[in-house]
């Protein structure tokens, strides 16, 4: 690896000396120890002592605490099997410390979420069938059983052989004190597959060609945000491959970041066809042993791509070369919860960290991103046209005013009339509607009670297929109450509003002999499910598929012309700044799936507002003067980009206190210039999980320094009884 000696070496601590431990703990900051007789170096794992216990942390620096020197306690130890923290990635943990305002330790743990990756290797005990058989064995149906399964599966350990024998675990130990298996630790980490830099790609068009080679010289040139804009299906995947192809060429380790892996199959397949085998996946929906195999990997230089969720930024690459962001205008980036983080922008921390490029790519980049290229900070390339001739869908609206659709129905007769020409051209056709479940709301037929979440302010949703009605925020479920809880009626309940099980209900009354499938998180949770819904729609054995969000997912579905949008103003409710952007974003992305390969593809906006901004946008297909229209109105009201927000949501058991302690907080908070304090106020969702919650959002002007005013207002006031301050800088939802 040439990691080491791009990278000065890093500072040694001899044996005595004091120096700072970060623990993946949310403390305020590193503790400091005394080296032990052996030296230690910056960004070592170690082992200390903490109260009454040991932990692991990493060595941070040198120690500048005010603990007496006789009373610093020594480091237990050296992790010896563990890489040492590449410095790059430390410096992205103080910095993303720093800017969210979490505890470094919080964000340390993102970077240590497998502890056991830090262990030596030591593969489980397997077993193997014993070179000849004992011959005093007692023979057995159970030990039978268990021998054809040790002959005929791979190694596996006892307790796995005894449950694919279908026996009790005591049968198998019974024949390893036999002589009749031979048990044998598996020494070696699992192999990684090495993608093949120098398999070839497709022919690339030539503004394809200009942007790959201009992406690839960037890879000699340190640090640079290239901002790949191209419309849905313009092969930006394609392009950015050649890039990946000429970072693993020069042996760099590449990292790209996806919203949603686990329902990627479609790219993860596209990879493999392109590099000759599968990346190194990073998510949460991987076994913790595939976890602890793969950061490994990615510590050892080993694992030369990983396409992951944004906690893959925390990964310890050696030596990152690039950093794609696909999608990067996804809100799936932001994490709002623990150490709330955009992960695009953190990207591009890293990669400035790392002196490497790092490029976004997006049909729909995000407002903060064409700011940065404006202001000639990102660079940015363009692929102004579909693959392969392919056209752009056209865009119509249908004004629900004058064509709605008949009583408890959603589909409107022109979206009808275009499904059925769609289905009678041996076409498919996809509806999207971004709520889960059959009906957002449920009232009684006599009072109008509404059933809300007992914990959350919100509504229950129903799921029919489910029998329940779910809280979508705390994942409270019921049935159906027999009687209201209000008025004791049993006259029942009405179902109000249409989810997408309720589109599938009404598409199959309309179109019975349809193949048709629902794509929710629900439905398909699981990248396999997953996988076989994708499958199904892009070999053609799918009419229909009702959606989600995430049938917007980057999705190359050739036979798709038809895309009805059953609720195009859904997402413009409710006062959020980005509403009209993620809008258009959202819709641009859903419309991005028809019409993909020969066949022209259209889109049917159903909406309420035909005049709305969003909808004449995307109706003419001006994505650039509707987000020009959208900076003028920011920077009017010196929103982001060109303001800055912190949200501080306060949280508590007992609404009373919790106000109490926000009055409190509101008259602590030091007056600055360039710095307003709205709130505090109701947040958004007022009852969170049994949880009262009020919110603060700060603006200040750009150049202010918010970190050190939010810093200096926190350390004015402590939270007592049970009351929470979450900080969220740059926040993106309103929650
Ligand atoms: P985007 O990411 O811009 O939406 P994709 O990279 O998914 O676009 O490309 C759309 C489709 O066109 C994919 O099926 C892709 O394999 C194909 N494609 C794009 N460029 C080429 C090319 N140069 N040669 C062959 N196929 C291509
Ligand atoms: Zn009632
Ligand atoms: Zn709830």
């Amino acid at each position: 690896m040439p990691a080491a000696s791009a990278t000065p070496p890093r500072p040694e601590f001899s044996p005595g000396s004091r120096i700072a431990v970060l623990l993946p703990l949310p403390l305020a900051g590193p503790y400091d120890y005394r080296v032990g007789a052996e030296p230690v170096a910056a960004g070592d794992f170690v082992r200390v002592p903490l109260g009454k216990r040991e932990a692991v942390g990493v060595v941070w620096g040198a120690g500048g605490g005010d603990v007496a020197p006789d009373r610093l306690r020594a480091i237990a130890g050296r992790m010896e099997a563990a890489a040492p923290l590449p410095d790059p990635l430390r410096a992205l943990i103080d910095w993303v410390a720093a800017y969210t305002l979490a505890p470094p330790g919080a964000v340390l743990k993102m970077a240590m979420s497998v502890p056991a990756a830090l262990e030596p290797v030591r593969g489980p005990l397997l077993c193997h069938l014993a070179d000849s058989a004992p011959p005093e064995l007692r023979p057995s149906a159970a030990r039978a059983r268990v021998l054809d399964c040790a002959a005929r599966l791979p190694p596996l350990t006892a307790t796995d052989l005894a449950r694919e024998s279908g026996v009790s675990p005591g049968v198998v130990s019974g024949l390893i004190k036999a002589g009749a298996l031979v048990v044998a630790p598996s020494a070696l980490p699992p192999p990684v597959p090495i993608p093949d830099a120098l398999r070839p790609g497709p022919s690339l068009s030539p503004d394809q060609a200009k942007a790959a080679t201009a992406l690839a010289q960037s890879l000699n040139g340190g640090f640079s945000v290239t901002l790949l804009d191209g419309v849905t299906g313009s092969g930006k995947t394609e392009v950015y491959f050649e890039a990946v192809a000429a970072a693993l060429a020069a042996g760099r380790q590449v990292l790209v970041l996806l919203p949603e892996i686990a329902l990627s199959t479609q790219w993860l397949d596209r990879f493999a066809a392109r590099f000759g085998c599968p990346p190194s996946e990073w998510h949460s929906e991987l076994s913790d042993a595939r976890r602890r195999d793969t950061w490994r990997a990615v510590a050892s230089g080993r694992a030369s791509v990983v396409v992951g969720a944004r906690s893959a930024l925390f990964l310890p690459f050696p030596d990152l070369g690039l950093i794609v962001v696909d999608e990067e205008h996804d809100g799936a980036f932001k994490q709002e919860d623990g150490v709330c983080y955009h992960a695009r922008d953190m990207a591009v921390v890293r990669a400035r960290l790392g002196g490497i490029p790092v490029v976004l790519a997006s049909a729909t980049p995000a407002l903060e991103t064409v700011t940065n290229v404006q202001a000639g900070r990102y660079r940015k390339l363009v692929l102004p046209d579909r693959h392969a001739g392919a056209t752009l869908p056209a865009i119509a609206t249908i004004d629900l005013r004058r064509h709605p659709p008949p009583r408890g129905r959603w589909l409107s007769p022109g979206l009808v009339a275009a499904l059925t020409e769609t289905v009678a051209a041996g076409e498919q056709a996809m509806l999207y509607l971004n709520r889960r479940g059959y009906a957002p709301l449920t009232l009684c037929r006599v009072c109008g009670f509404r059933l809300r979440c007992p914990n959350c302010t919100a509504w229950l949703v129903e799921h029919r297929g489910a029998g329940r009605l779910i809280c979508h925020h705390c994942g409270y479920a019921v049935r159906r109450p027999d009687s209201c809880p209000e008025c004791g009626s049993e006259e029942g309940f009405t179902a109000c509003g249409p989810g997408v099980e309720r589109v599938a209900e009404e598409a199959s009354l309309l179109f019975p002999d349809l193949r048709q499938a629902v794509m929710t998180s629900d439905t398909c949770g699981g990248p396999t499910a997953a996988a076989a819904l994708v499958g199904a729609m892009a070999e053609g054995r799918l009419d229909l598929l009702v959606g989600t969000q995430i049938v917007a997912k980057g999705y190359h579905f050739p036979r798709l012309t038809l895309v009805g949008i059953v609720d195009a103003d859904l997402g413009l409710e409710g006062g959020d700044l980005r509403a009209a952007e993620r809008t258009f974003q959202l819709l641009s992305q859903v419309s991005g799936r028809a019409g993909r390969a020969e066949r022209p593809g259209r889109v049917l906006l159903q909406t309420w507002q035909p005049d709305h901004p969003v909808m004449r946008a995307l109706v003419a297909g001006d994505r650039d003067g509707f987000m020009e229209r959208e900076a003028e109105m920011r920077r009017a009201a010196l929103m982001p980009p060109f303001g800055r927000l912190a949200a501080l949501i306060l949280s508590g058991p007992e609404p009373d206190p919790l106000d109490d302690f926000a009055r409190k907080m509101a008259r602590a908070a030091p007056p600055a210039a360039g710095i307003d304090v709205l709130g505090p106020a109701p947040a958004p969702l007022a009852l969170l999980r049994g949880r009262h919650r009020r919110r603060f959002l700060v603006k200040a002007e750009r150049g202010v320094p918010l970190q050190a005013w939010l810093r200096d207002w926190l350390g004015r006031i402590v939270p007592t009884g049970g009351i929470r301050v979450q900080v969220d800088v740059d926040p993106t939802g309103f929650q």
